[in-house]
């Protein structure tokens, strides 16, 4: 671990903090084979639906109080429709074996059963075009980065390189479309692994999920930044509203007094009160500081990439 006497490398001047905010942006796709809800319940599609009504609010108060977001995107969203030709769709992408981890069992068919093969204005929680658009059209200026094509584990047991190198193809070459080069990636669910193909493919940083800490982002992959996460987002059941965002604004003053680098992450599927009642409050905290650095991922990387010789 880098030496806080050491900050002055990873925080530029005349902040005392960085902080970065990533959103993994998945709709339907990451709760498909998620032991908590039995494969395409309409759950899946009521949290999609709610992701859905989230962000333009969340993206109304990014405005408001010029907070920028990396949105780590799940690569089928970016697609405005697809086609399942007979029994197969993307048969470009080679497909994972069955699996289980923390959070998936997947034990069914074909890793893409799910996909409905037609477009967003039919289903709207597989595609969503629409949002990217909002996202790169506001006044503060967001980052859209990778969460794999479609929400797979990355571990390097489960998932071979060949199938994230075509994963991540199928992401760049949707995102190219928008005219967007893809540079921050989150593992899906955290199973952290490939990092070699990461790198040749040109990505610049990932997030690790270890432990939650206020430390420095780490470069031992050669190009690839670890950024270690801080505190996910998230509604916390026997917490009160006001706990909640007394919680927050305690590690953002712990970050300014340490001057460490922050990274907080949350699920826009977020419960509507979350948005309404406490997002606002850690973003008004946030803009009120002055010594507070928000930037997107890949604009701080640029900058630490700017002071490694
Ligand atoms: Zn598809
Ligand atoms: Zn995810």
């Amino acid at each position: 671990m880098k030496k806080r006497k050491e900050w002055r490398q990873f925080v530029p001047e005349p902040f005392s903090t960085v902080i970065i905010i990533q959103a993994d942006f998945e709709l339907a796709w990451a709760w498909r084979w998620a032991k908590s809800y039995a494969g395409n319940s309409p759950d899946i599609l009521q949290i999609a639906n709610r992701e859905r009504k989230n962000i333009p609010r969340i993206l109304d108060l990014c405005d408001k109080f010029r907070i920028p977001i990396t949105w780590a995107a799940v690569g089928h969203l970016l697609l405005e429709c697809c086609e399942r030709d007979r029994s197969s769709i993307h048969p470009e992408i080679p497909r994972l074996g069955h699996f289980k981890n923390e959070f998936w069992e997947f034990n069914g068919k074909d890793w893409f059963d799910h996909d409905p093969g037609s477009d967003v204005s039919h289903d709207p929680e597989w595609y969503a075009p629409d949002l990217i658009k909002d996202i790169i059209g506001r006044k503060v200026k967001h980052e859209i980065g990778c969460h794999t094509f479609s929400h797979i584990d990355c571990r390097k047991d489960v998932c071979s390189p060949e199938i994230l190198q075509a994963e991540l193809n199928a992401c760049q070459q949707a995102a190219a479309r928008f005219g967007i080069t893809l540079r921050s990636f989150v593992h899906p669910g955290h199973t952290i692994g490939n990092l070699d193909v990461l790198e040749k493919m040109g990505f610049t940083s990932f997030r690790s999920d270890y432990k939650n800490v206020l430390e420095y982002p780490e470069c031992e992959h050669g190009n690839l930044w670890e950024l270690k996460s801080t505190m996910e987002l998230a509604f916390r059941q026997g917490w009160s509203m006001d706990y909640h965002i007394h919680r927050y604004q305690k590690i953002i003053d712990r970050a300014l007094k340490s001057h460490t680098v922050c990274i907080f992450w949350f699920h826009p599927s977020l419960p509507e009160m979350f948005v309404n009642d406490i997002l606002p409050e850690v973003f008004r905290y946030l803009a009120d500081k002055n010594q507070v650095l928000v930037s997107s991922t890949s604009d701080y990387i640029n900058w630490l990439n700017g002071k490694k010789q």
